[in-house]
């Protein structure tokens, strides 16, 4: 008899809904409105799937966030994280709002200039600038934030040539007790990299001048003490600067990454009850700035590039039930008219969904399946929701963070976004793709022109 072969263990979860003396738990209420407009209606004007932002959530977040931080510190200036949504309203919103602008690319460099914003309040971050891009943001006093010695020894080759002197800062990446660390950008504290980065800029002072020092520590980051950690150390190299040079440092940039409150998958408890406030961010940064040491007008300017924090509640997707089937070991699963070409963070998040119409009281554990010919295109492995029939609409949750700009036309084309403004009044904001827009873009060789079937 030969020898049965091993399988080594694992560990399997149970597709069921967290028991409880009440029954089966289910969250689900319907939303049947967005900011008092119907779900129906919005689908019926705009098609499904759409993205439905409200301006009013924006503002509200963004009021709530600025007074936690000015009512504990002088000198505060937000920037609004292009990459996080760069659709134009919702930059525009923000830029009303006084928020300057942060941006990764020249792409995004040139939407800003474009929307209005002025060159000196960009602030141009990222590892890819060439040396037209960096011209360009010496002639608009831009703030230039270095991510390597590569990228400084560019920027002085390209001033030698220039009249214009340099608005710059380094990037500094550090141990804040958060792993991985994020060490790919910028210049390292602990290693003394960021130390050296200084005093190669401090050696040209008639090129650049070293006005500010940025960090972005990580994305979600659900501990506020690392910020208390990262504002001590960029605290530590401005008075290193202030000691050394006798240059007061205008600026400290403390990034973003305050965590919004999606789940991420494998979380036990809801992103709700889990993420610190944005009260508990500032008090953990501001502190650590006024009990630093620093003289009362040698205080830096606190810039935050916030990004998701700010804008994740104010999206939801809408969508459709396409389908409904038994998958082969049972579980229910439906098929729904967006996946993750359209609702990327679906892969790290447990986005909440809920019907947009009344349910019976029946619920039951399923998958949620985008409408990709593609196997990893899962919105939900297991969330527990009334039955829902083809054509019933639901509502996603908290999408407007990296969705709208991460999202990729691949099969299908990218649906439609609206905005609810204050008075409650739909705009279109961005229209869907169509087999024209993306035509335009492709070029037929002549002899390829004609095909004969
Ligand atoms: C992406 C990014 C942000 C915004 O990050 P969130 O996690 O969305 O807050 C801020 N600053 C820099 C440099 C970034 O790359």
């Amino acid at each position: 008899m030969s020898k049965k072969s091993y399988e080594r263990p694992y560990i399997q979860k149970l597709n069921t809904g967290t028991m409880n003396k009440f029954g089966t738990k289910t969250e689900y209420a319907p939303v049947t409105a967005i900011e008092g407009v119907p779900v129906k209606k919005l689908i019926a004007d705009y098609g499904s799937p759409v993205f439905v932002i409200s301006e009013r959530q924006i503002r509200k977040t963004y009021h709530e966030a600025v007074r936690a931080f000015k009512t504990r510190y002088p000198k505060v200036q937000f920037a609004w994280s292009y990459k996080t949504n760069y659709l134009n309203a919702v930059c525009n919103i923000f830029h009303q709002e006084g928020s300057w602008a942060e941006v990764v690319s020249m792409y995004e460099y040139q939407k800003a200039i474009q929307n209005g914003v002025p060159g000196k309040k960009i602030i141009f971050n990222g590892p890819d600038k060439s040396i037209e891009d960096l011209s360009i943001a010496v002639d608009n006093e831009s703030l230039i934030h270095i991510d390597h010695l590569d990228e400084l020894y560019l920027l002085v080759e390209l001033l030698e040539n220039k009249k214009k002197k340099a608005r710059v800062a380094i990037r500094v990446n550090m141990d804040t007790g958060i792993y991985p660390m994020w060490d790919r950008f910028g210049f390292n504290y602990e290693n003394g990299q960021a130390w050296n980065a200084i005093n190669k800029i401090m050696s040209h002072p008639e090129l650049m001048e070293l006005v500010g020092l940025h960090c972005h520590i990580g994305t979600y980051m659900l501990s506020a003490n690392a910020y208390s950690v990262a504002a001590w150390k960029l605290s530590d190299l401005a008075m290193n600067i202030q000691l050394r040079y006798e240059k007061t440092i205008s600026y400290l940039d403390l990034g973003g990454g305050f965590a919004s409150a999606n789940t991420l998958k494998g979380s036990y408890l809801q992103g709700s009850d889990i993420i610190p406030s944005v009260d508990d961010y500032a008090e953990a940064i501001t502190s650590t700035l006024l009990n630093f040491g620093f003289k009362q007008e040698n205080l830096p300017t606190l810039i935050l590039e916030t990004g998701r924090a700010m804008i994740d509640d104010a999206a939801h997707l809408l969508g459709s039930v396409i389908a409904i089937k038994r998958l082969s070991d049972g579980r229910r699963s439906i098929v729904m008219d967006f996946g993750v070409n359209i609702l990327f963070t679906a892969f790290w998040y447990n986005h909440k969904i809920s019907p947009a119409q009344e349910f019976s009281h029946h619920v039951e554990d399923m998958v949620v399946y985008g409408p990709l010919c593609m196997n990893i295109d899962c919105v939900r492995e297991s969330v527990t929701l009334p039955l829902l029939n083809r054509g019933d609409n639901v509502v996603v949750h908290r999408v407007g963070a990296y969705n709208m700009t991460q999202w990729m036309q691949f099969i299908t084309m990218r649906p439609k976004v609206v905005l609810i403004d204050m008075d409650g009044k739909t705009h279109i904001i961005r229209e869907n793709e169509t087999l024209d827009t993306i035509n335009q873009m492709e070029k037929m060789p002549k002899h390829l022109k004609s095909i004969n079937l």
